[in-house]
């Protein structure tokens, strides 16, 4: 059944440059996975200490070069998701002493560069969110204010941006945020989420119980495995080879619907991207 049907991981890093890379993505497909979309590392695991947006250029355009490698090796192919993770606002604040808008300043000018790829059609979507553990009032506020700047870029670009966020059920706030920006609810898309949401799309870390929950909801919702490459956090996250063997257990279990949900449907109504179409082996 795998066969006939694309498989797409929503939310992952590759890091050849320090860990397996290109090998993981030959798991995946050997497995039967097809579209990956490949979101940049953390700046600071690069090395790269950020003072302006053109500082998190060389991470793009690295990210970009991963993403060509692991097209190569799939029936489908890989897209690059480009954006500044939100923890980066602490390491500013409390590691460099940055004032919190200084910090949303730099994140935010990281987030233009990374609009312009989207603009030339080198990124498919942007990646941004807010911190996921408690930080001061005024570093809530300047991550939010990073986060609605994003929106502001999908909207203009008409792509969807991923967040990286608390954990939670109901982000209705920052969906509102989203739409009066000009950015529809389904292009705002929660990583490592549950099963249930409210607000935006979520991208379920595929465990069996969080996917059930997805599966039964019947709402719109994507699968990822957030594999982190790093050499130094290897039980951190899931492995590359999680989503297909998830994707065969749904499919025993007769969640076929679902499948097509989380791997035809809903990047087509969150990216605009078609998982069949640009795939040589499920018979399209
Ligand atoms: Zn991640």
């Amino acid at each position: 059944m795998i066969d006939e049907t694309p498989v797409l991981d929503n939310h992952l890093h590759l890091d050849p440059d320090h860990h397996r890379g290109i090998d993981a993505v030959r798991d995946f497909a050997r497995l039967g996975g097809t579209h990956l979309l490949v979101v940049n590392k953390p700046s600071w695991h690069l090395g790269v200490e950020a003072d302006t947006g053109e500082d998190f250029r060389p991470v793009f355009e690295r990210t970009i070069e991963i993403v060509d490698e692991a097209s190569a090796e799939l029936d489908g192919r890989a897209w690059p998701v480009l954006g500044v993770h939100p923890g980066l606002i602490s390491r500013l604040v409390d590691d460099r002493g940055l004032t919190p808008e200084q910090a949303g300043e730099i994140m935010q000018g990281g987030i233009d560069v990374a609009a312009e790829y989207v603009d030339r059609g080198e990124a498919l979507a942007l990646k941004s969110g807010r911190p996921h553990y408690e930080v001061e009032d005024a570093v809530w506020e300047a991550a939010n204010e990073v986060m609605r700047h994003a929106f502001a870029h999908g909207a203009d670009l008409d792509c969807a941006v991923q967040l990286h966020a608390e954990a939670s059920e109901d982000m209705t706030e920052v969906t509102d945020w989203a739409e009066t920006a000009g950015l529809p609810a389904t292009k705002v898309v929660k990583h490592y989420a549950g099963g249930r949401l409210d607000g935006p799309v979520p991208s379920v870390m595929s465990e069996k119980d969080r996917l059930e929950v997805a599966a039964k909801r019947g709402e719109p919702f994507l699968m990822e495995t957030d594999y982190i490459d790093d050499p130094d956090r290897p039980g951190a996250v899931l492995g590359p080879k999680t989503v297909p063997r998830r994707v065969s257990w749904l499919f025993e279990n007769g969640y076929d619907e679902a499948v097509r949900t989380a791997h035809v449907e809903t990047p087509a109504l969150v990216y605009g991207i078609d998982t069949e179409a640009t795939c040589s082996s499920t018979g399209q």
